[in-house]
């Protein structure tokens, strides 16, 4: 079964998560910002090995410990979607945009698309590309743990900005109802900022996408 940690990490309290086959101790860093050391004691506190790094899209608050993470254990960066390359190119200004200390480019080993799948342990993961946040966002879905990473797309209560280069308000909307709705109402999302939720919740309540009566 697929288990998962959050630990919040960066000034904007970015919710990379852990996550872990329970039969194999393996993990996978989904979006790891900043804040190594943190990250790191974390994985050793739970006894797991780390295998890889999975990346939903490429802002400096979820790529911005990227490049680092790789190097020091010899991980693969697995993500985002190609539409992601000039957020990845522009990762050392991105950190004087956002007051951030400067964060390295980085090459993904493995780019994804919609459809894909990604493995951890016995357990694997669905991939579903969710533009309009950035235009090669990309989402982590387990079936069977009925949970669902959807960093910067959704949020309890809210949804992503699409006021970045590239961004589409539509499209944003778009993804939500057609690739995250049909995950099920009593999913649980880890947003990457922020409380979870469920799908169902925001479908009654979430004033962006909430259902039409
Ligand atoms: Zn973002
Ligand atoms: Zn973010």
């Amino acid at each position: 079964m697929l288990r998962y940690q959050t630990v919040p990490v960066t000034a904007f309290a970015q919710n990379c998560s852990i996550v872990w086959c329970d039969e194999t101790q393996d993990a996978a860093v989904i979006d790891p910002g900043g804040e190594l050391d943190v990250l790191l004691a974390e994985v050793q506190r739970l006894g797991l090995h780390l295998k890889a790094i999975w990346q939903t899209h490429a802002h400096i608050d979820h790529a911005g410990g990227t490049a680092e993470l790789a190097r020091r254990f010899d991980l693969p960066i697995i993500g985002p979607h190609p539409g992601d390359q000039f957020w990845i190119t522009g990762l050392p200004q991105q950190g004087a945009m956002f007051g951030f200390p400067p964060a390295e480019a980085f090459t993904p080993t493995r780019w994804l698309a919609d459809g894909d799948t990604v493995q951890i342990g016995h357990s694997t993961l669905n991939v579903r590309h969710c533009p309009g946040h950035t235009p090669g966002h990309v989402v982590f879905h387990s079936p069977e743990a009925k949970r669902a990473f959807v960093g910067d797309v959704l949020f309890a209560g809210s949804i992503g900005r699409t006021d970045f280069p590239q961004g589409n308000h539509q499209q944003l909307l778009d993804s939500i109802r057609e690739r995250l709705w049909p995950m099920g109402d009593e999913t649980v999302f880890i947003p990457g900022h922020g409380p979870e939720s469920t799908f169902g919740d925001e479908r009654r309540s979430n004033p962006y996408v909430r259902d039409r009566a």
